[in-house]
């Protein structure tokens, strides 16, 4: 009979939209877009540290010149022999080593703020690295998705295209009952064969057997059990 054909066209398309709802393709694809979130979320991190460190460096960089700078100045003073009080000289003296001791301070500190800075720039660089790895794996995961999604809505159009001419001569009021269970159940319609519902797979009791037996061939038979059409069939064992 041919709601069967059409439950079998349907059938099909049901699986391949379960297939394409579940695709491994899909799943791949979603967890390279929470690695790149991750991944984008920590390089965003890793470059506000980075710019920090930045400032810092450039603003440790400047200290020392300014010191170094006073430093020149007090040593050229001094070598220009403007100052003749010895006590005046001796104050210079003493702080020309003051500030060649500050100066060590400040490159010292600047030295481990660069240290730091190469850190973070390193980590911003691994970061940026691991993002382009996982957009060239994510590009190849969407195409491989795209191609297998475009394979089943190519599958899917050839079945409806098939189901068209699979109506032809089913009774509306029977298609509207299948299409009501086949939106509930599933599937809406079952060969009963050799006294089964090929639906729910149960064994129809003998006085079911004989009503049935006694039916015209156009009346629409109902599984008791699951409520599918039952389509009779030579197989049906009445
Ligand atoms: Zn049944």
């Amino acid at each position: 009979m041919k709601l069967l054909d059409v439950q079998e066209l349907d059938s099909r398309a049901l699986q391949l939209r379960h297939r394409r709802g579940h695709l491994p393709q899909t799943a791949v694809v979603e967890e390279l877009q929470a690695a790149k979130k991750r991944a984008d979320d920590a390089v965003r991190d890793a470059r506000v540290v980075r710019d920090d460190l930045e400032r810092v460096q450039k603003k440790a960089d400047a200290d020392v010149e300014s010191v170094k700078t006073r430093r020149r100045r007090d040593q050229e003073r001094m070598d220009s022999g403007a100052i003749s009080s010895a006590k005046d000289l001796e104050r210079m003296q003493h702080e020309l080593v003051t500030l060649d001791r500050r100066i060590s301070v400040l490159e010292d500190e600047e030295l481990e703020v660069m240290e730091q800075l190469e850190a973070a720039q390193t980590t911003v660089t691994r970061l940026e690295t691991e993002i382009a790895e996982i957009d060239e794996k994510l590009g190849v995961a969407l195409e491989s998705r795209d191609v297998e999604t475009a394979k089943l809505d190519s599958e899917l159009a050839s079945l409806a295209a098939e189901r068209v001419p699979a109506l032809e001569g089913i009774p509306d009021d029977l298609l509207s009952v299948y299409t009501r269970l086949s939106d509930k159940l599933g599937v809406g319609a079952a060969e009963l064969r050799a006294r089964r519902c090929g639906g729910c797979n149960l064994q129809l009791d003998p006085a079911e057997i004989s009503r049935i037996r006694g039916l015209a061939a156009d009346e629409v038979v109902r599984c008791e059990e699951c409520s599918r059409i039952l389509v009779r069939t030579a197989e049906s064992g009445l």
